[in-house]
């Protein structure tokens, strides 16, 4: 299928071979160019790519400078661990015990030898959270999505995406047998024509796929709207709640649950690099789809299950969740205290997630704003092209329910100081 067919071809949605457009000299000539490249970015500075942390992920930690390798004590923004669980002493006691238990991992898949009690209670604790009969889980959020595009989607389907949806499923559609096509974010005229015309034509099953939280700009899929248009039209609803799970709906459900559509999409993606703070990702739906997913979803039957130290990671996860929900509410207070100082700052920004997008105008050098960041002690992720569209550059900050007041303060005073040396507003 053609990826570049979205309306705005802004998508995820881009190799490194096309960035580089060196595409006619050979590959081991592609490779030194592109290495040129970015080692004199890394000497300059310019390239804050693989800063190596000196200590365990959390809501400061010390970091490595790519460039003078001096160790500095950093607020840590661009993580994705929401709720602080990377160094819950619950969760690292849960993982302890399953190493003791059941040792490192299975050496086989799931179907064979890859499962074990931890998994299963794994799966159905995922199942409930999500108000689904059962769930799977897979190496990655990455394998889950390109697991159901292949398994699902036969020849005569139709996949309907989201433009903004994530880069795995764009790989998943070049790897599926059926056509898809992109609707604009969220517009909702677009996709129910294109629902419209697909079922005149006499399309089997068709599937809409959309993300509960968009990871670029922290604004949510509207659940509501495009659950209803599928149901009018007969299509399956598929939701990415790789950043809604943990942070958004009551108990950290997901933006399902935050819409009042708990247990009422056909299937739910999500991950555990995210808010569990580790590796790995998982599908829940009606029993009979997971039953089916386990033998024709291929990521799954032909890669090794999750390692129990892992699974025993989100168990402990899951139990921090339930018994201390005040950090969810830490989390939304957090983004609240950064918007409110952003914007009291003149800065624009806007969320409906713990993701904070501050865009960046094209004539301001992002690197060179990161890299002063950086130097002030705020690790940051700068977004540029291919990543998002050539005038959508962004800083993208992380929130997390561990940051302190003192953290908040930091980060806020150094985009204080950044506005004026780079008169961003
Ligand atoms: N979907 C979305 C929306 C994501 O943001 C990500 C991770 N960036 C994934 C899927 C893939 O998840 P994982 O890191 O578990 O492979």
């Amino acid at each position: 299928m053609d990826v570049t067919r979205t309306p705005s071809g802004n998508a995820e949605n881009f190799s490194l071979r096309d960035f580089m457009k060196f595409q006619d000299l050979g590959i081991l000539e592609q490779a030194r160019r592109f290495s040129q490249y970015f080692r004199h970015t890394q000497a300059a500075g310019l390239s804050l790519y693989m800063r190596e942390a000196q200590s365990e992920t959390s809501h400061r930690m010390r970091i490595k400078d790519p460039q003078s390798g001096e160790i500095r004590d950093m607020v840590m923004l661009g993580s994705n661990n929401y709720l602080g669980l990377t160094d819950h002493p619950h969760v690292k006691q849960r993982v302890r015990q399953a190493v003791d238990e059941y040792g490192i991992g299975a050496g086989g898949p799931p179907l064979l030898n890859g499962t074990s009690r931890i998994h299963r209670e794994l799966e159905q604790r995922l199942a409930a959270l999500k108000g689904a009969d059962d769930a799977m889980l897979f190496s990655s959020g990455f394998l889950a999505n390109l697991g159901w595009v292949t398994a699902m989607a036969g020849k005569k389907d139709l996949i309907l995406f989201d433009e903004l949806n994530h880069a795995s499923l764009f790989d998943g559609l070049r790897m599926a047998r059926c056509s898809a096509e992109g609707f604009g974010h969220n517009d909702i005229p677009d996709l129910s024509e294109k629902l419209r015309k697909a079922k005149a034509a006499g399309c089997p099953n068709i599937f809409v796929v959309v993300e509960g939280v968009y990871s670029m700009d922290g604004d949510l899929g509207n659940l509501p709207a495009i659950r209803s248009v599928c149901q009018e039209f007969d299509a399956l609803l598929i939701v990415d709640d790789a950043h809604g799970t943990g942070v958004m709906g009551n108990g950290g459900a997901g933006t399902a649950e935050y819409f009042g559509l708990h247990g009422d999409i056909d299937l739910q993606m999500g991950t555990f690099s995210k808010t569990f703070g580790t590796t790995g990702g998982f599908l829940a739906a009606h029993q009979e789809l997971i039953d089916f997913l386990r033998f024709f979803a291929r990521s799954y039957m032909f890669s090794a299950h999750l390692p129990p130290p892992v699974v025993a990671a989100v168990l402990g996860g899951l139990d921090v969740m339930e018994r201390e929900p005040e950090r969810i509410a830490r989390l939304h207070a957090n983004v609240r205290t950064l918007v409110d100082g952003l914007n009291g700052l003149g800065y624009r920004v806007t969320t409906e997630s713990a993701i904070i997008p501050v865009m960046i105008s094209p004539g301001v050098d992002l690197r060179r704003l990161a890299r002063r960041l950086h130097d002030l002690g705020i690790f940051a992720n700068p977004v540029e092209y291919p990543a998002v569209a050539l005038d959508e550059q962004r800083l993208r900050l992380s929130v997390m329910a561990t940051h302190t007041d003192t953290d908040l303060d930091q980060t806020l005073g150094a985009f204080e100081t950044v506005k004026s040396e780079f008169n961003l507003v």
